[in-house]
């Protein structure tokens, strides 16, 4: 890779990330680290990504919320946060997706989300709904633990498979140059580095 003219120097990715911000190749603008990325949909939704109110919710159709999404009135899913780490550089980096529940599970979420208890700290299964660059990049469906949150957080998610790459990446974080690769792949790379 070729870094500009004259008096500009490498800087590491590391370096980019643990000084906190770097230049948007495509944003002209600065993002911070700890950067987050965000699917607002699952990638099955048909439909335009427009939110109803998480208080309509209604389960004879689609339905799509901030946090919750319904297809068919029968595949329930959640939106959630799939937290991966970069070795070396404090702060994580949190993919925002969703998650399917079974019913029974996505009816307990729904009772524990307004208060944002739930006191068993239970651990549901799903399955991943979004891609996630190339560390979760193909059609094949990846089991997830779900975790709910007290105090209105998001659920957290690990995947189940502790020999997947992204299940990897979650145990023993990633290098600063593939964070950087995975921003790339959603065209949040680096510009040209500050001498
Ligand atoms: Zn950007």
């Amino acid at each position: 890779m070729v870094f500009g003219f004259g008096k500009q120097k490498r800087v590491s990715a590391a370096d980019q990330l643990a000084s906190g911000k770097w230049k948007c190749v495509s944003c002209d603008e600065w993002h911070r680290w700890p950067f987050d990325l965000a699917a607002f949909a699952p990638d099955p939704w048909p439909h335009e990504v427009a939110y109803e109110q998480n208080g309509d919710l209604r389960f004879d159709g689609d339905f799509l919320s901030e946090d919750f999404c319904i297809l068919g009135g029968k595949h329930f899913m959640v939106r959630a946060i799939l937290p991966v780490s970069v070795i070396g550089v404090p702060g994580e980096f949190a993919f925002g997706c969703w998650s399917t529940l079974s019913e029974t599970n996505f009816d307990k979420y729904i009772d524990g989300f307004d208060a944002g208890e739930y006191p068993d700290a239970p651990q549901w299964t799903g399955w991943l709904m979004n891609r996630l660059a190339d560390l979760a990049p193909g059609a094949e469906p990846l089991g997830v633990i779900v975790q709910p949150q007290p105090g209105r957080q998001r659920p957290m998610l690990w995947v189940q498979d502790e020999e997947h790459p992204l299940a990897i990446a979650q145990s023993e974080g990633i290098t600063a140059e593939r964070m950087l690769e995975v921003f790339g792949h959603y065209g949040h790379a680096p510009a040209a580095t500050e001498g």
